[in-house]
């Protein structure tokens, strides 16, 4: 008689997919929750870009993950995908689930942005904390208990002195984004600082369009075990 032949697990989950008539690589393939799937197509994407591609799984099983890809490259939806889909809905419990780090106040600002729309059909709850704006606005919205904090690190650890109570205990998921700019503004005493509030149960993710000697010293001690993809220039 004929051995039953043993399908492995990616391959099964092709021809699942193939079933379902799902385009292979593509966004439906990942087993994203509808409403998170909901955001990105209203974003507009129609495919992952490489990076995404290359990360998104990783990400999505809770594996720490630097990924290195030139800017324009879609690196942003690569870590706020997993994000979403990781925090889901609102949680009344007090204290953010999910930070993201990021060098300048304009970057954290867009980064905001792109998070409002992936998570246009969630119920998720954000706090900007950057410079330039009053620390009273801030206190506010930190005080209607977000799920995400998108931060300047200079801003938070400012609102870590100043706050009584806060905590980055509660934090799940934290991200270093442009992670090569952040070190070269002279961040770095910041971020270990940051580091050492968060308690080690987290997923961290770590972009950048470049990878300096300091940076990837940072990510071995920062993260667990991570995952590196490195895509280069032209792709
Ligand atoms: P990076 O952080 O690598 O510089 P961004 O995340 O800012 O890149 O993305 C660059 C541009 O590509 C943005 O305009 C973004 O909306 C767009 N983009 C990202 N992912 C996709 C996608 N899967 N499909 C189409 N456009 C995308
Ligand atoms: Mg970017």
């Amino acid at each position: 008689a004929e051995e039953p032949q043993i399908v492995s697990g990616r391959r099964a989950k092709a021809i699942k997919d193939k079933r379902k008539k799902l385009k292979p690589g593509s966004f439906e393939t990942l087993g994203l929750s509808p409403v998170i799937i909901r955001g990105i197509k209203r974003k507009g994407y129609q495919l992952p870009t490489p990076i995404q591609r290359r990360t998104l799984p990783l990400a999505l099983t809770g594996q720490d993950v630097v990924g290195m890809a030139r800017t324009g490259s879609g690196k942003t939806a690569a870590f706020v995908i997993p994000m979403l889909e990781r925090l889901r809905e609102h949680s009344p419990r007090a204290g953010a689930r999910a930070l993201i780090l990021a060098p300048t106040r304009e970057l954290t600002l867009q980064l905001h942005k792109v998070v409002k729309e992936l998570s246009r059909y969630t119920d998720l709850r954000t706090a900007v904390l950057v410079g330039g704006d009053s620390m009273e606005a801030q206190f506010a919205e930190l005080a209607a208990n977000p799920d995400i904090l998108l931060a300047t690190p200079g801003r938070l650890m400012h609102h870590l002195q100043e706050v009584e109570g806060m905590s980055l205990q509660t934090v799940q998921y934290c991200v270093f984004d442009e992670a090569d700019q952040l070190f070269e503004m002279g961040f770095a005493e910041q971020l270990r600082a940051v580091l050492s509030k968060m308690g080690d149960a987290r997923q961290t993710l770590l972009f950048s369009a470049t990878l300096p000697a300091a940076l990837a010293e940072f990510a071995r001690a920062g993260l667990k075990n991570p995952a590196f993809v490195r895509l280069d220039a032209d792709t």
